[in-house]
Order: C-alpha cells, then sequence, then structure tokens
C-alpha cells in the first residue's frame, strides 16, 4: 500500500514541478527565437542580395545609356555615369561574391560575373572606338548587337536568380511559420501546464492550509476539551475525596447534631458555588428542623412538609428563577427573611430505605450554567450518601440508646449509670469539683404488685421515672438501678443541694396520685445521699454509701431522706459488692 504523501511533500514536488515547467517555457522562445531569427536573417540577406543584383543590372545600364549617348554626342559630359557606374562596379561584384546561398547561385554568379566583365569589356570598346575612330566606326560596332546580348543575358541570369530567391523566400516563410506558430503552441501549452500546475499548487497550498488550520482547529479543540476534562475529572476526583472523608466523618458521628455538624462544614467545601441547608425530620415528623447551614443561606430554621415540593413529591425539585417553575414555600420571602435570589434552586429529599428522614435545598447561579445539570447530579449523590450515612447515625444513636435505656422507665440503665459514674468521677477527681448521688428504693412496693397488680406497678414506676427527669439538670443522669431502685447522678453538685433535691423528689413521688381501674395508687420512697470526695473516691464506694443511707431511711420508717456517714464508707453492703 502507498505511503500517503505529507502535504509539505506535495507542495514541495508541484513547486520543483512549476519551476521546471516555467524554465522550459522560458527556454523555447530563446531556442525558438534563435532558430527564427536565423530564418529572418536569410530572408534578410536574399533580400540584400536581389537588391545588388538589381544593382548590378541598374549600374550596367546606366553605363550603357550614358556610352549611347556619348557615342551621337561625342561629349565627354556625356560619359559621367558610365565612368560613376564603373566606380560602383567593384563593391556591387563583391557584396554578391561572398557568402552565395547556394551552390547553384555560386554557378549562376560565375556566369553573371563573366557576362558583367564581357558587357564592361565591350562598353570600354565602344567608348575607345567612338574616341578614336569617330561616331561612324562606334554606331556599327553598336549596331552589332553583341553589347545588347550581353544585357539580355545578365538579364536572364539574375531574373533567374530573383525567381530562386523568390522560392527560398516562400520556403523560409513556411518555415518561419511553421517555427512560430510551434513556438506559440509549445508556449501555450506550457503555459497551460503552468497554470494548472500553478491552480493544482494553490489548490494543493490552500487545501492543505485550510486542512492545517483545520486540523490545528481540531488539534486545539481536542486539547482544550481534554484539559476541559482533566481540569474537570481533577476537581471531581478532589470532590470525591472530600466527599470520601465526609462520609468517614460520618460514619463516626455519634449524635445526629454532629453529623449535621458535619455536612454543613463539607457542604461548605463540596459545593463552594452554592448555598444552602439540610434539614430533618423532628420526632413528631410533623415539621422539620434546620441542622445545618452553609454558604451563608438564609433559609428558615423550621420548615413544614408541605412547604417543601421535593418532600411532596418524594424525588428532587428543581426551580430555575422565579418564574414559571413551582417554588417551595421556604424559599419564597417572608417578613422576617430578605427577598429570595434569582437563583436556581434545588431541593431533594433524604431517603434511605423509602424512608424521608429530611431535605436538602440549594440555590446559587452554578445550578444553571452550562455544567448545571453535572452539579444538580453531584448534589443528588451527595445527598443519597448523605441520607445513608445521617440514617446510619440514627440508626447507631437509637441502638446506642436502647443499649442504655431502660424500656419500662425510659431512664438511663445500670449499665450506663456504672460507665457514667466512672466517667463523671474521674473528672470531679480531675476538676476537684463535687458529684453526688442519690439513691432511692420505693417502700413496700412489693404491696402495690399484690394489691393492684404487677401493671398497676408498672405504672407507678412510670411514673417515679417521670418525676426524676423532671428534677434532673440535664448534665443530672437518672437511672434505673434495678427492681424499683433508682439512682440519680448530679455532677458538680455539692452534698446539702443534693439532699434538698433528693427532699423535693421524696415529696413529688408522695405526690403521685395515678389512677388504675377507679383505684389511686400511692406510693413513696426512701433515700440515701451520699457525694464526693466525702464518702468515698471510688464509684463502689459513693454507691455504697448512698446505698447504706437508702438503708438507714427504710431503718428509720421509711419515706424520708437519709445522708451517707462519712464513717460508713467501709462498712459492707450490696452496692458495687
Ligand atoms: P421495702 O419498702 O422494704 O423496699 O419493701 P418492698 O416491697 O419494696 O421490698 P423489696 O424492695 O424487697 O421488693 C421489691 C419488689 O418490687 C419486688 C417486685 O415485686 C417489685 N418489683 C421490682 N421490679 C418491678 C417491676 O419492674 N415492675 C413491678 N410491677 N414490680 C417490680
Ligand atoms: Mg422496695
Ligand atoms: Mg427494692
Amino acid at each position: 500500500m502507498a505511503v500517503p504523501m505529507k502535504v509539505e511533500t506535495k507542495l514541495k514536488l508541484a513547486a520543483a514541478c512549476i519551476i521546471a515547467v516555467m524554465s522550459a517555457i522560458a527556454l523555447v522562445p530563446h531556442v525558438l527565437n534563435t532558430r527564427v531569427a536565423g530564418v529572418m536573417k536569410a530572408l534578410d540577406t536574399t533580400i540584400l542580395r536581389e537588391r545588388e543584383y538589381g544593382l548590378l543590372l541598374n549600374y550596367l545600364s546606366d553605363a550603357e545609356a550614358a556610352q549611347r549617348g556619348y557615342v551621337i554626342t561625342g561629349r565627354q559630359e556625356f560619359l559621367e555615369p558610365y565612368h560613376e557606374a564603373l566606380r560602383e562596379l567593384p563593391g556591387v561584384r563583391k557584396t554578391l561574391g561572398t557568402n552565395p546561398i547556394s551552390a547553384a547561385e555560386r554557378q549562376a554568379l560565375r556566369d553573371i560575373m563573366q557576362l558583367t566583365d564581357a558587357k564592361v569589356a565591350y562598353m570600354k570598346e565602344v567608348v575607345r572606338v567612338r574616341a578614336d575612330q569617330g561616331a561612324e566606326a562606334a554606331r556599327a560596332l553598336v549596331d552589332s548587337g553583341r553589347g545588347k546580348r550581353f544585357m539580355d543575358a545578365l538579364r536572364v541570369r539574375i531574373g533567374e536568380q530573383e525567381t530562386a530567391y523568390a522560392a527560398y523566400r516562400a520556403t523560409l516563410r513556411e518555415r518561419l511559420d511553421a517555427r512560430s506558430s510551434l513556438a506559440a503552441n509549445v508556449t501555450s501549452i506550457a503555459t497551460g501546464i503552468d497554470i494548472v500546475l500553478l491552480i493544482a499548487a494553490a489548490l494543493a497550498g490552500s487545501n492543505a492550509l485550510a486542512q492545517r488550520r483545520k486540523a490545528e482547529q481540531r488539534a486545539n479543540d481536542v486539547s482544550r476539551q481534554l484539559r476541559i476534562t482533566a481540569d474537570m475529572a481533577e476537581r471531581r476526583n478532589a470532590q470525591l475525596q472530600r466527599g470520601g472523608e465526609m462520609l468517614h466523618a460520618l460514619e463516626l458521628a455519634e449524635t445526629l447534631e454532629e453529623g449535621a455538624e458535619i455536612v454543613a462544614l463539607y457542604f461548605g467545601q463540596l459545593l463552594p458555588d452554592l448555598s444552602g441547608s439540610m434539614y430533618l425530620y423532628r420526632h413528631s415528623r410533623d415539621v422539620l428542623e434546620r441542622k445545618a447551614t452553609w454558604g451563608g443561606a438564609s433559609d428558615p430554621e423550621f420548615v413544614e412538609p408541605l412547604d417543601c415540593w421535593a418532600l411532596r413529591k418524594g424525588t428532587q425539585h428543581f426551580t430555575v428563577g422565579d418564574e414559571g417553575t413551582l417554588a417551595c414555600r421556604h424559599a419564597v420571602q417572608s417578613a422576617t427573611r430578605p427577598p429570595p435570589s434569582a437563583a436556581p434552586r434545588i431541593c431533594l429529599p433524604l431517603v434511605t430505605q423509602g424512608n424521608v428522614i429530611g431535605f436538602i435545598t440549594a440555590e446559587g447561579m452554578a445550578l444553571g450554567h452550562d455544567d448545571g445539570a453535572a452539579e444538580r447530579t453531584w448534589i443528588l449523590q451527595l445527598g443519597e450518601q448523605v441520607a445513608l450515612a445521617l440514617s446510619n447515625v440514627q440508626l447507631r444513636v437509637s441502638l446506642r440508646h436502647q443499649s442504655v435505656i431502660d424500656p419500662l422507665t425510659q431512664l438511663y440503665n445500670r449499665r450506663y449509670l456504672d460507665e457514667t459514674l466512672k466517667r463523671e468521677l474521674a473528672r470531679a477527681t480531675r476538676r476537684g469539683a463535687p458529684l453526688a448521688v442519690i439513691m432511692l428504693d420505693l417502700d413496700h412496693f412489693k404491696r402495690v404488685n399484690d394489691t393492684f397488680g404487677h401493671e398497676a406497678g408498672d405504672l407507678l414506676l412510670r411514673n417515679v421515672a417521670h418525676v426524676l427527669q423532671g428534677a434532673v439538670r440535664g448534665s443530672d443522669v437518672a437511672c434505673r438501678f434495678g427492681g424499683e431502685e433508682m439512682v440519680v447522678l448530679l455532677p458538680e453538685c455539692p452534698l446539702d443541694i443534693a439532699t434538698a433535691r433528693a427532699e423535693r423528689m421524696r415529696q413529688e413521688i408522695r405526690a403521685l396520685k395515678p389512677t388504675v381501674n377507679k383505684d389511686m395508687l400511692a406510693v413513696s420512697a426512701s433515700f440515701g445521699v451520699a457525694a464526693y470526695p466525702l464518702h468515698g473516691d471510688t464509684p463502689e464506694a459513693l454507691l455504697q454509701a448512698a446505698d447504706l443511707a437508702m438503708y438507714a431511711a427504710k431503718r428509720a420508717g421509711r419515706d424520708r431522706v437519709e445522708v451517707a456517714a462519712a464513717a460508713v464508707a467501709a462498712e459492707p453492703g450490696r452496692a458495687g459488692g
């Protein structure tokens, strides 16, 4: 298979051809002109020589006429043309004698010169006779007709030469015509070839230029596209990496609040051209709460489910500006918020396993650009990942909750108490802060069960738990220690305040009057209070001190609060045992 010629090679080849043909064209006229010039010179020569022949005849005729006049008149002045002609004749003879054009002419010239010599000799004789012997003798000589014969013969011979010259000139003209038309034809053919070559070269050149321009354009396009693609790929890669980091952080999130903080932080970096918020359903599911905001968005704190089209539809909702599309109510201007921008906005529900846990809303001009679709796809991907990650956080929180919460009373369980007491005691020790423990046991609870049934006992337990939860601060921990025994942990709470709190709890429990099957239930509790550092510096010591104090309250008649005695810490008891 032939290797396709490069454009440059083609152009060089065309240029070489053009130069060759142009040179040939330049040479052709030169060669032909030289040859035509030869023909022209030959033509000139024939004309010149004919003229010389004519002159020869002329001079001889003039001389003859003068000689006749002298014969008749005998006057010397009549001989002047005769002498003139005889003076000129040698020049004419010399011209005709050199370079005869053919062998035939050379032969004819010999005859003509002989005849000329004879004629001249005859005329000289006549003139001499006239001068020496008189007019009669001279006339007799002339009348002999010898002179006339010489002239006639000369005329014939020179006429022959003229005929030959005419024929020769005709050939020369034909030759000239042929050479001229050959030159013309060759020149026009060469010019034609040149034009074709020039056009071809021009076409090839412009074609090559156009091709090169196109190729350059293509190369430029391709490289620009590649650069854009590479930039996008790099950006996407960086984003995917950041996205991966976000998911990893979300895996480690302990609470939904922590998860929301992570989302806010990373969304600001993952969607730098947009601003927005993430909403999650409240436990009641009647309203959604803004949990994360990035990019300086001014979204409302709460959104009702019907205010977002994405939540209604269960799928993404995209609005371009504010005309012609359904705008979500949460994105519409309110008295307390600045007017919404005309920027495109996207809302997407956060869905895991068919459950909508909230939604993300984001706005920014970038959503409407050429690559807005890519940006939207990216948000949807992020939304899916965040929904899954956050539902995992929720699941973990729930599992963790289940593992530390007592299902009947919703108080923390014994395990949680053990963990928390250990941690809080360590912190109290570090800070030199107090830590109090209240232990309580319901009085004669067995009787409640026996009289009103186990369910009535459960109801009372839940009521007591409610009292405890209402009586503690955020940092306090109320636990079901076991059965109808409960413990409240009060970090940074000194003994006297803890005792007062226990007293209030006692009263509130005493005031409980729940009814079961029209039976009014009532219960009381006995309290023991101990505190770090007075009653011990280990969880076991503290719990034991509180337990002993609680038993002291039982022994003292129940429905009362007892403070642990500093000295009783060493006495063996049930707690921690
Ligand atoms: P005391 O005043 O000496 O504490 O008398 P008491 O009857 O409360 O005696 P004790 O503490 O030994 O009895 C515990 C009773 O609490 C036994 C059980 O019937 C009851 N109880 C423990 N856990 C539950 C529970 O989860 N639900 C119900 N309904 N009763 C429970
Ligand atoms: Mg009891
Ligand atoms: Mg008990």
